[in-house]
């Protein structure tokens, strides 16, 4: 009987129109100018091409590491040294929020996703996210919350916070803990067989893969096309007999 489903979010839910789910070329530039014009109206000083060397390029060289590591590349130190050399007191998800918000702003949610968050929760279903993300969590939260995804969301998972990233089981188990849900229970969803089947494999939940161009990896246990197909499979398997709200 399945009671929940924990769901990957970029290329689920979200449309992240890059692998890395970070701004990129013009959403880059725009994000830059934003975040040196905050500096700026704060009293700050500190120069565009700054930025590369005091944040990017040494968050850069850990975020190249993340797999070995098994977790997301720090901001923290970065931002901590940018603050010092402009000299202003702004919160790192505020720093990262002026960078991050035009491409934010500019990310859409996916076909289906809406109805079939909808469809499970009204079903009775508990839902949690499980993603892994290179900044916190709470700039992709907005992005779901803008999109009224977050709504039938019990609990979120994003691996910048939680200090482990899928392949990991970790963060497949604490959205378990959090549901309150037996690994038999449950469902994960994702679009990479590397990542989110592997985790929810490690994690001994069964792994539905949404089928899309991803490199390959561990053998799903349910495929599907779109998201939309979910919730015919999850009536297939015994799931969302309750109904709620
Ligand atoms: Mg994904």
């Amino acid at each position: 009987m399945i009671a929940a489903v924990l769901l990957d979010m970029g290329g689920v839910l979200i449309g992240l129109e890059n692998a890395r789910g970070l701004p990129d070329s013009r959403f880059d530039w725009r994000g830059r100018q934003a975040l040196l014009a905050l500096i700026r109206a704060r009293g700050g000083k500190v120069r565009a091409a700054q930025l590369d060397r005091l944040l990017f390029e040494p968050w850069q060289a850990e975020y190249e590491r993340r797999y070995e590591l098994g977790r997301e590349a720090n901001w923290k130190p970065h931002l901590t040294r940018l603050r010092r050399r402009a000299g202003v007191r702004l919160h790192d998800v505020t720093l990262l929020g002026a960078w991050f918000r035009p491409y934010g702003e500019a990310l859409g949610a996916l076909d289906g996703a809406l109805e079939t968050l909808s469809w499970l929760r009204r079903r009775g279903l508990a839902l949690a996210v499980v993603s892994n993300v290179p900044m916190p969590g709470a700039l992709y939260r907005k992005i779901l919350d803008r999109h009224g995804l977050a709504a039938s969301i019990d609990s979120f998972h994003f691996s910048y916070d939680e200090g482990s990233r899928k392949p990991s089981p970790v963060m497949v188990r604490h959205a378990l803990a959090a549901l309150g849900v037996d690994a038999s229970q449950a469902l994960m969803v994702g679009d990479r067989r590397d990542s989110d089947v592997a985790a929810a494999r490690a994690a001994g939940v069964a792994a539905v893969w949404l089928r899309r161009p991803d490199g390959g990896g561990p053998a799903p246990d349910h495929t599907i096309d779109e998201l939309a197909e979910l919730p015919a499979l999850v009536r297939r398997l015994g799931g969302g007999g309750r109904k709620r709200r």
